[in-house]
């Protein structure tokens, strides 16, 4: 027992070690992405189930290596966070998005928001109002143009300064919403102190609720959830023409996901715009 544990215990620091150099190269590479211009954001439209129109979007973030090729957000974000490294590509993320935002209002496109995902380890480190508020004014962008989407998680870390954060976020019209909504492990009753605008069904429950009735209870539930709380329900992960109608079918309010439209770049984005979507 004792030259098992020995072993599994050389094993396991063997892993970490090749764990934690991987780490170490990701994270070397990831502090000169933004300079070396590597960061790209991605749109995928958000839809109107009643009027069939794009009403938004949400930015996603894509890294660009030229040797490790395209790193996916799963991989890279918790570097970022473990690394600190967040903070500066939270910025380069928020300022990009507000700057194309206001770009395609300039050019007299239809009202679009753009929403931007905001990391829970990120908010550690600074008042996600004053960077938000700061943001919108450098980068002259309508406040109600932007939208933060934030998990329960994030919000359940320090609900009296989320509260307080909100506050000064809906003061100037920015809108909020609660993202993967299903599957945190918080209470419900912190809905009730936070005034946010949208609740965002998981995509989880969306790809199983054909197949299986206990999805498709909990997917009714959170929109009628939502709508008793004068919550706005957008569901993402939707891939086919029977997700659309079984959604719209039980009243949720907006969609996204790869069967109106996969994340693109933005002069992409932009021509779905402009093609009347
Ligand atoms: P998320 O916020 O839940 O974003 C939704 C994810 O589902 C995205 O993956 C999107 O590309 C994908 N998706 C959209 N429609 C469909 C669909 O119909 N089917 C399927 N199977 N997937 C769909 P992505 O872009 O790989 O992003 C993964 C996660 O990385 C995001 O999950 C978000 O938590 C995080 N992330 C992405 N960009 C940023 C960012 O700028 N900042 C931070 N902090 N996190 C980000
Ligand atoms: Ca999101
Ligand atoms: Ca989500
Ligand atoms: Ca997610």
């Amino acid at each position: 027992a004792k030259v098992l544990g020995r072993s599994t215990y050389v094993g396991f620091t063997q892993a970490m070690n090749q764990e934690t150099r991987q780490r170490v190269d990701l994270e070397t590479q990831l502090r000169g992405a933004a300079a070396a211009g590597q960061l790209q954001l991605l749109y995928q439209p958000k839809v109107s189930l009643a009027t069939g129109a794009i009403v938004g979007c949400e930015a996603l973030l894509r890294w660009h290596h030229p040797l490790l090729g395209t790193v996916s957000p799963a991989r890279f974000i918790p570097v970022a966070e473990d690394s600190g490294l967040i903070v500066p590509i939270s910025d380069w993320v928020l300022r990009t998005a507000c700057l194309q935002a206001r770009a395609w209002a300039d050019a007299g496109l239809q009202r679009t928001t753009v929403a931007v995902n905001i990391s829970a380890r990120q908010l550690l480190q600074q008042d996600l109002a004053a960077w938000t508020l700061g943001m919108l004014q450098e980068t002259g962008l309508a406040p109600g143009l932007l939208e933060l989407e934030l998990t329960e998680s994030l919000i359940a870390q320090d609900v009296e300064k989320m509260i307080a954060t909100f506050e000064r976020l809906k003061q100037v019209g920015v809108r909020l919403s609660i993202d993967d909504f299903g599957t945190g492990y918080s209470s419900l009753s912190y809905l009730k102190h936070f005034r946010v605008d949208t609740l965002k069904i998981d995509q989880s429950f969306v790809r199983n609720m054909l197949t299986q009735s206990e999805d498709e209870t909990i997917v009714r539930a959170v929109i009628a959830l939502a709508h008793n709380l004068k919550f706005k329900v957008i569901a993402e992960g939707v891939e086919t023409a029977e997700h659309c109608q079984l959604l719209r079918a039980h009243g949720c309010d907006e969609i996204q996901g790869y069967y109106f439209g996969k994340p693109v770049p933005a002069a992409e984005f932009e021509a779905l715009l402009r093609s009347g979507k």
